[in-house]
C-alpha cells in the first residue's frame, strides 16, 4: 500500500458523501480531494450542549489522567503522520518536504507531548504563620478553538492541548479552507480520548463559527485568524463574557544592522520570510537592512532565493508550494503589481508561476521599496518580500514600530548586545535576534497592539485557558 492509499483511508473515515458534502480542492491542482460534512448553526448548538455535559468527567479525571491520554494521542498522530501530512500536503499546498507539513506534524507531537507535561502547580504567594495567599488554577469549561488555513494543525494543537490539559472540552471549528486535515487530527485523537471531549464542527458559512463565538455556553475563544474577524470576537464576547486569546495578523519587521555578515544570514532571512511560502502569521514581511550592506544582503537573498524548488507540494524535492487559495493569489499579486507600478525594483520573480498552477506565485524579492507601499504597509501573506533601505537605525526602529501589527519582529547583527538594545526598543509580542519566527512549546508566544493578546505554550497558555482561584487566610 503506498502513503496515498493510506492518506486516502483516514480520509475516508473523516469526509461526508459527495451529495451533502462541500468539495474540497487540491490546493496545487484544484483537483477535488474529499467532501468536507456541513454542519449548521444548530448542529453548533448540539457540540456545544454535548461538550458542556462531558466537561465535568473530563475534568474529574485528574491532571495525571489526562496528560497520560495526551501523550497517547501524540504517539497516535506520529503513528499516522505521514498520511496527514499528505493530506495537509494537497488541502493546504505546502510541500512535504522543507520547514512544511512533516515539519508541520512532528511539531504537533512536539507540542502535544510539551503540553501534556508541563506543570502548573499551586502558586504560593504569601506563606506567613497565619497568613497565605495562593493561586491554584482549574478548567473554565467548554474552549471554541477557532483556526485558520496557513498551519491548520499546528494551529490546532496549539489551541486544543492546553484546553483539554487544564480540564476543558473543546469544540473545534477549523478554517473552511482546510476542513479535512482537521478533522483527520482530531479522528485520531478521538481515537484514543472519551466521546464528547473533541468535537469538531464544519462548515464553509461563517455564521457557523460567529455562533460558536457568541454561544452562551462557551467560556474560553481561542481565535487564531485575522485581525478583522478578531474584532468580531471581541464584540460577542460582550455577550457572553468568554476569555480569549486572539492571535491576529501580522506584518513583522526585520531589521539588518550594519555588522552584520550578509552571507551568514542570508539563509536565516530567507526562511524567515518565506516560510510556508509567506503564508506564516509570524513570517518576516519587511525587511529594513542598512545603506552600507544594502547590495551585498539583496544580492545574497537572491542568490538564496532562486535556488528554492517552488512546485507541487506531493512531488519531493519542493520546498516552496501554491497559495492555499485564490483570494489570498490575488492579494499578493495586486501588492506585487502595485509595487512595479511605482517603479520597484524586483529582484527575483515578480510574476504569477503560471505553468506551476493557478495559484502559484513565483517567489519573490521587491528592492527599494518604501514605507507607504502597499506591499509594505499590508499583510501579503505569501512570497513577495519589500526590502527598504535605511541610513538612520532610529528611522528603522521607527519604521517597524508604525503600523497597527505587532506579532513578532527581528534584529540581524553580528554584535548581540547591539542587537539585544534595539529588539528591546520593537513593539511586537516577540523580537529574535538573527532568526525570524523561531517558536519553542516552552517560550510564550502571543501578539501586542493589533495582532492580539493572551499568550500561548508553557505555564502561561496553561493559565490562559484555566480560572484562577485565590485561597486566602
Ligand atoms: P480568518 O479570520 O478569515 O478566519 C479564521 C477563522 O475564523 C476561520 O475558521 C473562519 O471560519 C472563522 N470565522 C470567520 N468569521 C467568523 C466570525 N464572525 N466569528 C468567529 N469565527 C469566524 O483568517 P484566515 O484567512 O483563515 O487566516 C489568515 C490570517 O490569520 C492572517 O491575517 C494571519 O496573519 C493570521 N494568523 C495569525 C496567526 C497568529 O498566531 N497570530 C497564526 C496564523 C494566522
Amino acid at each position: 500500500m503506498t502513503d496515498n492509499a493510506v492518506a486516502v483511508t483516514l480520509l475516508d473515515r473523516v469526509q461526508a458523501a459527495p451529495e451533502i458534502g462541500r468539495a474540497i480542492p487540491d490546493a496545487a491542482t484544484g483537483e477535488t480531494i474529499g467532501w468536507s460534512p456541513e454542519h449548521s448553526v444548530a448542529d453548533v448548538d448540539s457540540a456545544v450542549a454535548r461538550a458542556k455535559a462531558a466537561q465535568p468527567a473530563w475534568e474529574g479525571l485528574g491532571d495525571e489522567a489526562r496528560s497520560a491520554l495526551l501523550l497517547r494521542a501524540a504517539d497516535a498522530i506520529d503513528a499516522h503522520a505521514e498520511e496527514l501530512a499528505h493530506l495537509l500536503s494537497r488541502e493546504q499546498g505546502k510541500p512535504l518536504d522543507g520547514p512544511n507539513a512533516r515539519f508541520e506534524l512532528g511539531a504537533c507531537t512536539m507540542w502535544l507531548r510539551e503540553t501534556a507535561t508541563a506543570q502548573l502547580g499551586t502558586q504560593v504567594i504569601r506563606d506567613g504563620d497565619d497568613d497565605i495567599a495562593e493561586i491554584t488554577y482549574r478548567a473554565l469549561g467548554v474552549v471554541a478553538a477557532i483556526g485558520p488555513w496557513n498551519w491548520p494543525l499546528m494551529i490546532a494543537i496549539w489551541q486544543i492541548a492546553p484546553s483539554l490539559r487544564m480540564g476543558n472540552t473543546v469544540v473545534v471549528k477549523p478554517s473552511e479552507y482546510t476542513p479535512l486535515s482537521v478533522l483527520a487530527l482530531v479522528q485520531v485523537i478521538n481515537d484514543v480520548l472519551p466521546a464528547d471531549v473533541l468535537i469538531p464542527v464544519v462548515s464553509g458559512d461563517r455564521e457557523v463559527g460567529a455562533r460558536l463565538a457568541s454561544h452562551p455556553d462557551i467560556d474560553k475563544v481561542m481565535f487564531t485568524g485575522s485581525t478583522a474577524t478578531g474584532r468580531k470576537i471581541v464584540e460577542a464576547s460582550g455577550a457572553n463574557l468568554a476569555r480569549l486569546t486572539l492571535e491576529l495578523g501580522g506584518n513583522d519587521a526585520g531589521i539588518v544592522l550594519p555588522d552584520a555578515d550578509p552571507a551568514a544570514i542570508a539563509e536565516g532571512l530567507f526562511w524567515g520570510a518565506f516560510i510556508n511560502t509567506g503564508q506564516t502569521c509570524a513570517a518576516l514581511k519587511r525587511l529594513y537592512v542598512h545603506d552600507s550592506i544594502y547590495d551585498e544582503v539583496v544580492d545574497a537573498l537572491a542568490a538564496v532565493a532562486s535556488q528554492m524548488p517552488m512546485g507541487n507540494g506531493i512531488e519531493g524535492g519542493n520546498v516552496l508550494g501554491p497559495l492555499q487559495n485564490a483570494k489570498q493569489f490575488d492579494i499578493v499579486r495586486r501588492l506585487v503589481e502595485d509595487a512595479k507600478q511605482r517603479g520597484r525594483r524586483i529582484v527575483v520573480g515578480g510574476e504569477p508561476a503560471a505553468d506551476l498552477g493557478p495559484t502559484f506565485f513565483q517567489t519573490t524579492l521587491v528592492a527599494d521599496a518604501e514605507d507607504g507601499d502597499p506591499l509594505v504597509d499590508e499583510e501579503q501573506f505569501g512570497p513577495a518580500l519589500p526590502i527598504i533601505r535605511y541610513s538612520d537605525v532610529e528611522d528603522a526602529i521607527a519604521s517597524a514600530n508604525r503600523l497597527e501589527a505587532g506579532l513578532g519582529g527581528s534584529v540581524w547583527s553580528s554584535d548581540r548586545e547591539a542587537a539585544r538594545a534595539v529588539a528591546a526598543r520593537m513593539r511586537a509580542g516577540t523580537v529574535w535576534i538573527n532568526s525570524h519566527g523561531t517558536i519553542h512549546p516552552k517560550v510564550p508566544f502571543g501578539g501586542v497592539k493589533g495582532s492580539g493578546y493572551g499568550l500561548e505554550f508553557s505555564v502561561e497558555g496553561l493559565k490562559a485557558v484555566a480560572e484562577p482561584r485565590v485561597i486566602a487566610g
